[in-house]
Order: C-alpha cells, then sequence, then structure tokens
C-alpha cells in the first residue's frame, strides 16, 4: 500500500510518525513549500504544487498511489478540493483528517468573520490594539486600518502590504498560555484576530483572551464538501487504512 499524505500540519506529522514503522505501507508527505524552513515528517516528503487536480491525479496514478489522506489546514480549501477531484479521477480512496473547531464559553465575546476581509471590517470598528494571528497570507487585507494598532504573528512575513500601525514578531507555535497572557498584556491587546483552525497548537490564545475578557474575532473555516470521509483523529485514519489493507 502506498499513502499520499497531504500535510502541512501537526497532525500530519503525527500520522507520518505513526505510520513510519507500519509493514507493506509507504507514505509520501506532501507539503507546498509555503514556509521557508517547515517542520519535515518522519519518511518520505515531497514538496511543491502539482498542478492542479489534473497534475495530482497524474502524479498519483505516475506513483501508484493506493490511498489519499488529506491532512491539510482546514482553511486550505483548494488543495483539498483538487484532492477530492483527483481522487475521484483516479479511483483511488480518500480520507479527510479534520481537526475539530475551537467552540466559544459561555462569557466569551465572538464576533465570527465569513472572511478576512469581514474580519477586517469588524477590526475597523471594534478595535484599537489587535492581535493578528492568521498566518502569513490575507493580512494585506487589514494594511489599510489606520486607526488600529496591530501585533502581527507569523512563521514567516506576510507576503503583501501590512498596515502602518504594526509591531511583526515571527514565531512558530506551539505557544504557552502564560507566555500568550503576557504578551496580550505587555501590548495591551484589546481584539484578538484569528481563523478558527482548531487543535492544541495555537489553541493557548483563545483561552488567554478568554482569561483576559479579550473579545476574539473568529474567521470561520471555508465550506467542506460533503463527498469525501472525514476523521477526526490520527487513530481514525489508521484504522481506516487498515481496513484497506
Ligand atoms: P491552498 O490554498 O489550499 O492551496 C493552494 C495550492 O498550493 C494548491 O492548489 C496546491 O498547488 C498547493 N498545495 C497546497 N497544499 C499542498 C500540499 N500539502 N502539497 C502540495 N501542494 C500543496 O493551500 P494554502 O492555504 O496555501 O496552504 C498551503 C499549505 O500550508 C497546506 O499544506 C496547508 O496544510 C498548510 N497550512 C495552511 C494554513 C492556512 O491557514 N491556510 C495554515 C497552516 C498550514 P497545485 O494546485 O499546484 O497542486
Amino acid at each position: 500500500m502506498k499513502v499520499l499524505l497531504l500535510g502541512g500540519t501537526s497532525e500530519s506529522r503525527a500520522l507520518a510518525d505513526r505510520l513510519i514503522d507500519c509493514e507493506s505501507l509507504t507514505v509520501v508527505t506532501s507539503l507546498a513549500g509555503r514556509v521557508r524552513d517547515p517542520l519535515l515528517p518522519a519518511g518520505e516528503f515531497r514538496i511543491g504544487g502539482f498542478g492542479g487536480a489534473e497534475g495530482l491525479a497524474t502524479w498519483i496514478r505516475d506513483t501508484h498511489i493506493t490511498a489519499i489522506v488529506d491532512a491539510t489546514h482546514p482553511f486550505a480549501a483548494n488543495i483539498s478540493r483538487n484532492a477530492e477531484i483527483a481522487a475521484e479521477a483516479t479511483h483511488v480512496p480518500l480520507v479527510v483528517l479534520r481537526r475539530p473547531q475551537w467552540a466559544p464559553e459561555p462569557g466569551d465575546t465572538w464576533l465570527t468573520a465569513s472572511s478576512t476581509a469581514e474580519a477586517a471590517a469588524l477590526v475597523a470598528t471594534w478595535a484599537d490594539r489587535a492581535l493578528l494571528t492568521i498566518g502569513r497570507q490575507g493580512v494585506d487585507e487589514f494594511a489599510h486600518l489606520d486607526q488600529t494598532w496591530f501585533l502581527i504573528r507569523s512563521i514567516d512575513p506576510p507576503s503583501g502590504s501590512l498596515p502602518r500601525n504594526h509591531k511583526l514578531f515571527l514565531e512558530r507555535g506551539p505557544f504557552e498560555l502564560e507566555s500568550e497572557i503576557e504578551t496580550m498584556r505587555r501590548f495591551r491587546i484589546d481584539t484578538l484576530v484569528t481563523k478558527n483552525s482548531g487543535g492544541a497548537m495555537t489553541s493557548a490564545k483563545i483561552v488567554a483572551a478568554r482569561a483576559l475578557g479579550v473579545p476574539v474575532i473568529m474567521i470561520q473555516r471555508p465550506p467542506t464538501s460533503n463527498g469525501p470521509l472525514v476523521a477526526g483523529s490520527v487513530d481514525d485514519v489508521e484504522l481506516w487504512l487498515r481496513s484497506l489493507r
């Protein structure tokens, strides 16, 4: 069995770690190549796009892939759509590993936005000092907001233009609760802007906002297809792969 593992997440690395010792199973993790110094998975990997759904289907055929696991980030909608199309075209079974979303708790103030642009519109009316943790992409949607000061945190420098009043923090998670609280206090953050990525690696900022009573502008996940099978954990994906053997 040869598995294509579409990666770029901590779950994909955990799955690669798990599968590396499985007999009669080879895993190739695929990374987009977005970050300069990616965390590499155990075992075989490749880096770079495939050239759309068609290119992915060709790669799957040429590489004799027999199962596909889409363990990409919940906001990476294009590669997930391509994986679904390519799986159908090649008749290779596909499972999507999807981490649960974060949810508000009683007392939390969450303003939900359906896009980065909508989040920027909310910031304009709401925030004086925002912690912006949406990754490298989409920060330019906030560039026109001259009245808000931003602490922008991402692994690599954001692409495109940045807001006039900002400080850039280039850091990679996981983040601890204490340091998140200390960051929000030190920079007098009054609003957290984030994507509903889910997962434990970066959830401390949500807990810190809760502890400090800081409102959250939460960008909702892009809509998902009802097509592919969805697994909620690395264990479930492993079981699914065993069922295919
Ligand atoms: P995207 O918009 O869904 O994908 C754009 C294009 O990048 C795809 O069409 C594909 O190019 C290529 N691509 C994406 N993921 C790939 C992968 N794992 N292997 C090979 N090619 C890939 O994706 P994105 O939002 O830019 O995210 C890129 C990667 O970063 C993903 O692997 C994702 O798991 C990871 N990531 C994303 C976020 C986020 O917030 N979006 C956060 C953390 C990690 P071709 O069409 O040429 O094949």
